[in-house]
């Protein structure tokens, strides 16, 4: 199974562009096709709701909160919500745009180096 991102500390950090189909989603939540009849689990949960694997893995994404937003399932990549479905899409709003806006980032484009 090909993961995307970077896997550390049993940590996945990713960008919101890995793991939507596309940032203009009005509903990212939605369209991560999260189980969102589970209740949300702040702990790492011990095993997976869906398939009982014991390989869950916390995933963090680049410009949202610091930390880990939600779980997944290394085997089923089942999502289990660490946050209420409302505060996590709040969360993922925060990580649009982010590499679409290199200015927002003290980028200085080649042709102004002088
Ligand atoms: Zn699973």
């Amino acid at each position: 199974m090909s993961k995307l991102g970077l896997l550390k500390n049993n940590c996945r950090l990713v960008i919101l562009e890995d793991i939507v189909d596309s940032e203009d989603e009005p509903d990212l939540v939605n369209s991560l096709e999260i189980n969102t009849k589970l209740s949300p689990s702040k702990e790492k949960p011990d095993s997976c709701t869906e398939c009982n694997s014991y390989d869950i893995t916390g995933v963090v994404v680049m410009g949202s909160i610091e930390g880990i937003i939600f779980w997944e399932c290394d085997d089923c990549e089942e999502i289990i919500l660490r946050y209420p479905q409302k505060v996590t899409e709040k969360y993922l709003q925060l990580a649009k745009g982010l590499w679409t806006n290199p200015s927002d980032w003290g980028y200085v484009p080649r042709k102004n180096f002088n």
